[in-house]
């Protein structure tokens, strides 16, 4: 086992500095003032403009759909997600407690109650074992579509997450949620660049959402985008976010309720240098994960990605062996300045979701006591 001290000194060689680390720090270096002038100077810095047109095409080559619809974050790319394929009010969505509270308030805004399926050991995204585990016991078809047989709710979406930026298993996950009529929806916010089985995450489900909130793998200051291969859902996305107005020269006449959600030019401007910036933060990502690889090799140990994907490794991350290694790493590492995160408080645990419907939760338990992210910043 490595002393903490000696991790600590390692963390700031690869960062050669002795100043604090901070977990994940955004980098601008290339046309980002470029494009923030450049929108300033043309006066469209709300709600249309060229950039977010820019951007919204020149991400799906890492989203591998036809379309996306620029949001103002990921969370609320998410709720209308979820509203696209039909959540409603008193519905449930089955998603995993294991990941940032975003995930569960996004399903509570859309009316719907999450219910919560443990994570695999292995990716810390959704199991599919143990979602066909819980649908086997509690769920039921009618008409084509899933009812919980416990409360008498409508299953209306399922919603796991790639957890740092790693696959989970996807493509089971996918073809469960087909079998049960249930809507696929990947909550991608950390993942973009990630791939499963040579498909890009984001593209696996019926809609995929990202966000570019300041300590993604690339930053709008605040955005998100939702992604999807149908031409009606885009539309939908399109005309939902921009407060249901239909389209007239002059007269303002909106023929549902709609939010005002789209991502204004200012923040396209700025994702739109960052998106140039990607394949060169992804490699060099990959080399940092590298380093940690070669040196976190048993106690602590180094998390890779799983056979037949790609991760992203936006977040770094580090196994002890029990809470008491990984609190005293803690405690250790950020009095010193080099920030190093657990993974957050599982959303059952949370006042807001105590209540909700929940399996057993080994796996999530065992993470959440286990596992530590470590600096994960690109270097320049
Ligand atoms: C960041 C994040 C979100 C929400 O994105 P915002 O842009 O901050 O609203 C949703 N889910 C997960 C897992 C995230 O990490």
């Amino acid at each position: 086992m490595k002393e903490n001290r000696e991790i600590i000194g390692f963390i700031r060689d690869v960062f050669k500095t002795d100043n604090f680390i901070p977990l994940h720090a955004p980098i601008f270096v290339g046309n980002e003032k470029k494009f923030l002038n450049e929108c300033i100077d043309s006066t469209f810095v709300s709600s249309v403009g060229p950039f977010v047109d820019r951007f919204e095409k020149d991400l799906t080559k890492y989203s591998g759909t036809s379309h996306a619809v620029a949001v103002v974050n990921g969370t609320t790319g998410l709720q209308i997600a979820l509203q696209l394929v039909g959540v409603q009010n008193g519905d449930e969505v089955i998603t995993q407690a294991l990941s940032f509270v975003a995930t569960s308030n996004s399903i509570h805004f859309a009316g719907a109650s999450p219910v919560y399926v443990d994570v695999d050991y292995d990716t810390m995204g959704m199991s599919p074992r143990y979602l066909r585990y819980f649908l086997e016991k509690n769920a039921i078809i009618k008409e084509n579509k899933c009812f919980n047989k416990s409360t008498g709710k409508r299953i209306g979406a399922c919603m796991p997450m790639h957890t740092f930026g790693f696959p989970c298993r996807i493509d089971e996950i996918s073809s469960i949620c087909k079998e049960w009529f249930i809507p696929l929806i990947e909550d991608a916010a950390e993942a973009l660049g990630s791939e499963h089985k040579g498909q890009k995450i984001g593209s696996c489900g019926d809609l995929g959402v990202f966000s570019f909130n300041g300590n993604k793998i690339v930053t709008a200051g605040g955005g998100g985008v939702i992604v999807t291969n149908d031409q009606n859902l885009a539309k939908r996305a399109k005309h939902l976010t921009t407060t249901a107005k239909l389209p007239h020269p002059y007269e303002f006449v909106h023929d549902e309720l709609g939010y005002n959600f789209r991502m204004p030019n200012v923040n396209a401007a700025l994702i739109c240098a960052q998106l140039e910036e990607l394949d060169n933060f992804l490699k060099n990502k990959r080399e940092l994960a590298e380093l940690y690889a070669n040196y976190f090799q048993t106690n602590p140990l180094f998390r890779k990605e799983m056979k037949e994907t790609k991760a992203n490794y936006w977040l770094n991350c580090i196994e002890f062996k029990n809470l008491k290694e990984r609190n005293a790493f803690l405690e250790e590492s950020n009095k010193v300045g080099v920030m190093c995160r657990p993974i957050w408080t599982l959303s059952y645990l949370l006042p807001m979701y105590k209540d909700c419907q929940k399996d057993l939760q080994e796996n999530a338990i065992q993470l959440y006591e286990r596992i530590v992210n470590i600096p994960s910043s690109v270097r320049i």
